[in-house]
C-alpha cells in the first residue's frame, strides 16, 4: 500500500456510494488531452485539495502503476483542503409520484408534486450511503487568505453582498488577483482599517454609507452567476501579512488582462481589414460594370435583368437582400415580367447591386427604373420609367 496524490479534473459534489463504496472521479493522464473516469475507493481518500480546475486527491492503493499516469509530486500550495463526508442518510420518495423529497427547513416536500408528507401517501424511506463535499465558502475564502498572506484568520467578521440590484461597494482598492475557488473567482485582496462601503440600491437615489471598525484582511469574491453578484468578506486575522505572494499573482493578473486586450485588439484590426478588403472589392462594381457583367451572364432566353429586392422581417430586424433575376418582354402589351423562381443571374456580389436597386437592364446596355407591381401568382409585372444615366 502506498499513498499518492492524484490530480483530477472532476468530482462529484455530491453522490450516492453503492455497494463498494465508490465515487467516480474524471482524470486526464498527463500529457494527454482526453479524461477519463476512475472509480475511487472513498475510504481510502484522506484528503481532497483543490486548486484553479484541479483537485488534488490523496489516495492509498496498492496498484501505484494502475494510477501513475495520475499521480503528481506534491498539491501547490495555494491549493484549499475540502471537508468531505460518507456517511449513512435517510432518503424518501414521494408516496404520490416516486420522486426523492427534499427537506425545506425542517420539512420535506416533493419537487415535482410541491406536496409535503401527506397521512394518506406516506413516503418511501431507504437508508443510503452519501459522499458530499461540505466546504463552505466561508472557510475557502480564509483558507486561503491564510495561505496568502501568513497570517491566521480567526473569524469571518461581515459579508457584504453586492449584485444586479445592488448592494454593497466598498470603498478601499484591492490588490488585483484571480484565484478561482469552489464557489467562485477571488479578484482582489486587501489588509484595511475602519473600511467603508457605500450601500446603493437601483430603486433608490440614497447612498449609505457603512463603516466597519476594526482591522481586517478583505477578500473579494465573483460567484461567477447570472445577477453579476460578488461579496467582500472582512476577515479578523492575527499576524502581520506578507504580500509577496500576492505581488506575484498580482503580475500574473496584470499580463493575463494585458494579453487579453492585446487579443481584443488583433481581432478589432483584423475585422477592420476584412471590412477594407470588402468595400474595395466592392468598389471595383461600378454600375457600368454590373450592367456590363449582367448582359454577358444573361440566358440566352432572356431580354434583360432586373434587381429584385426582397425584404425579410424577423422580430427584431429587417433584411434586405437584392437578387439579379432575368425579364422577358411580354408579347401581350410590351411591358416586362419576371418571376421569384427563376434562377439569379450569378457572378455579381449581391452588395454591389445595392446601387441599381429596382433597375431593368437591357441587352442594348441601357438601364430604367423599374415600376414593380405586387406579385400575382407565378410572376411580377415591371414597366419600365426613366432611364438611369450609368457613370
Ligand atoms: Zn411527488
Amino acid at each position: 500500500m502506498a499513498e499518492v496524490i492524484l490530480r483530477v479534473e472532476d468530482v462529484p459534489r455530491e453522490a450516492r456510494l453503492g455497494e463498494n463504496a465508490r465515487i467516480r472521479v474524471w482524470a486526464k493522464p498527463q500529457g494527454s488531452s482526453s479524461g477519463q473516469g476512475l472509480n475511487l475507493d472513498v475510504s481510502r481518500i484522506s484528503a481532497i485539495h483543490y486548486f484553479r480546475g484541479n483537485y488534488y486527491v490523496v489516495y492509498t492503493t496498492d496498484k501505484v502503476d494502475f494510477y501513475r499516469p495520475y499521480v503528481v509530486e506534491q498539491i501547490p500550495p495555494l491549493a484549499i483542503q475540502l471537508k468531505f463526508v460518507a456517511k449513512e442518510e435517510t432518503i424518501y420518495y414521494c408516496g404520490f409520484c416516486g420522486c426523492e423529497m427534499i427537506w425545506d427547513a425542517d420539512e420535506l416536500f416533493c419537487p415535482q408534486c410541491r406536496a409535503g408528507v401527506e397521512w394518506d401517501a406516506p413516503p418511501k424511506v431507504e437508508k443510503a450511503r452519501i459522499f458530499r463535499i461540505e466546504t463552505a465558502i466561508e472557510e475557502e475564502v480564509a483558507q486561503l487568505a491564510e495561505k496568502l498572506l501568513g497570517v491566521k484568520v480567526v473569524k469571518v467578521a461581515n459579508v457584504h453582498r453586492r449584485s444586479m440590484g445592488g448592494g454593497d461597494v466598498p470603498k478601499f482598492p484591492f490588490h488585483e488577483i484571480r484565484i478561482g475557488l469552489l464557489s467562485g473567482v477571488v479578484d482582489g485582496v486587501a489588509e484595511v482599517t475602519d473600511p467603508v462601503f457605500a450601500e446603493t440600491w437601483w430603486d433608490d437615489n440614497m447612498v449609505y454609507q457603512h463603516q466597519e471598525h476594526g482591522r481586517f484582511i478583505a477578500v473579494r469574491l465573483d460567484f461567477r452567476d447570472s445577477y453579476g453578484t460578488y461579496a467582500t468578506y472582512l476577515l479578523e486575522f492575527e499576524g502581520e501579512p506578507k504580500w509577496d505572494i500576492v505581488q506575484q499573482l498580482e503580475e500574473e493578473e496584470k499580463k493575463r488582462r494585458e494579453e487579453l486586450k492585446r487579443l481584443e485588439e488583433e481581432r478589432w484590426r483584423q475585422w477592420l481589414a476584412e471590412q477594407e478588403k470588402k468595400r474595395k472589392k466592392l468598389e471595383k462594381w461600378t454600375p457600368e460594370k454590373v450592367v456590363e457583367k449582367a448582359i454577358a451572364n444573361l440566358p440566352d432566353w432572356a431580354d434583360g435583368a432586373v434587381v429584385y429586392t426582397v425584404v425579410s422581417r424577423t422580430e427584431v430586424d429587417a433584411d434586405v437582400i437584392r437578387y439579379l433575376l432575368p425579364v422577358k418582354k411580354s408579347k401581350y402589351n410590351g411591358d416586362y415580367y419576371t418571376s421569384p423562381d427563376w434562377a439569379e443571374i450569378k457572378g455579381i456580389p449581391r452588395q454591389a447591386l445595392d446601387k441599381l436597386a429596382d433597375t431593368v437592364i437591357l441587352r442594348n446596355g441601357k438601364a430604367y427604373k423599374a415600376k414593380i407591381s405586387k406579385s400575382n401568382g407565378k410572376y411580377v409585372n415591371i414597366k419600365l420609367a426613366e432611364e438611369v444615366k450609368l457613370e
